[in-house]
């Protein structure tokens, strides 16, 4: 593979631009399977995310450091989509998928993972959410969820200074199990024998039609862009109410942070502060809660806490902004 990649340098280029979002920072893989931002220690004591380059993935194909994929960039934006089943029986499931995908003129490529696979939809640029819509919209139709199928990217849209979920990069070898997992055709059979004829074909990806995109949009439920106020309730509430309870009232903790998260019927979602598989963020009847560990409180703290804002003070200029900003947002 080393001559063979040292061969190959527009290939190896072709590669991470179909399956890299950024360049600024990356993860890799722990040997006990889970993965880790690359980080160093300045002299000055200040911590700095080193940038990924390409003798990085140059080592990622040779098997000697597993790299994960962040998969929204910077600025939200993606080309790709993948689902990610670990079920049992999630390879299977998942090629059900592409080949009904591949009807719809979506092309996609499967890869074995650990357990089950990773499908990869290359696609042109598409916001977080419209990502997700889409997913979302692909999933559903086969009566499921992303509580069945893992969806990426997992967020609308970052944090500042935040990455976001990733998943393994193609042909990195899995460090807890030493295996190196190739994809697969539609029938199951590998999509060519030798790795290097693999990468050779899912680094220049067909790629989703824009035609198709905008189809796909238009079929995808839109997420809410209203809130769901009560007039009567603003009103009586309207007056000398302190902002914060006005905002508390004005809206319910599951009306308004569904706007941001996933939300099954019973409140519970992945909560956005931290990489969730868990469904670890629950939503009440007067506020949610993290059980990570993000804690969570009130509709207030949660907007904080989604817009970055950090440690606020009661009553300080910080604390107002986020009122006014809220009231706003709500139309108070
Ligand atoms: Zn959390």
């Amino acid at each position: 593979m080393s001559r063979f990649l040292e061969a190959n340098p527009e290939l190896l280029s072709r590669f991470a631009q179909a399956y890299l979002a950024r360049w600024d920072t990356y993860p890799y893989q722990l040997p006990d399977g889970a993965y880790t931002r690359a980080q160093s220690i300045r002299f000055d004591g200040a911590k700095v995310y080193p940038p990924l380059t390409m003798a990085h993935v140059v080592h990622h194909l040779r098997g000697e450091q597993t790299l994960g994929a962040y998969i929204l960039d910077a600025n939200n934006i993606t080309t790709r989509i993948v689902l990610d089943d670990d079920s049992e029986q999630g390879l299977d499931r998942l090629r059900e998928l592409a080949q009904d995908f591949h009807r719809q003129g979506i092309p996609s490529y499967l890869e074995r993972s650990s357990r089950g696979g990773h499908l990869w939809i290359h696609t042109p640029p598409l916001s977080g959410m419209e990502a997700r819509r889409i997913g979302i919209h692909l999933l559903s139709a086969h009566h499921l969820t992303t509580k069945d199928i893992e969806l990426y990217p997992k967020q609308n849209s970052l944090q500042p200074g935040q990455v976001g979920s990733l998943v393994r990069l193609p042909f990195g070898k899995h460090l807890k199990t030493g295996r190196i997992y190739g994809f697969i055709d539609l029938d199951g059979h590998d999509l060519a024998e030798r790795r290097r004829d693999q990468l050779a074909i899912v680094s220049a990806p067909k790629r989703v039609s824009q035609g198709v995109i905008d189809q796909l949009l238009a079929a995808a439920p839109a997420v809410k862009q209203t809130f769901h106020l009560d007039p009567k309730e603003v009103k009586r509430y309207a007056g000398d109410v302190p902002p914060d309870v006005k905002i508390k009232r004005a809206i319910s903790p599951y009306d308004f942070i569904s706007q941001y998260v996933d939300l099954d019927p019973t409140g519970k979602g992945l909560c956005p502060f931290h990489d969730d598989h868990r469904y670890s963020l629950k939503v009440y009847e007067d506020g949610w809660h993290c059980f990570a560990g993000c804690e969570g409180n009130t509709i207030i703290d949660f907007y904080i806490q989604w817009k970055g804002y950090s440690s606020l003070k009661l009553a300080s200029d910080d604390w107002k902004t986020v009122l006014l900003e809220m009231l706003k947002l709500l139309g108070l």
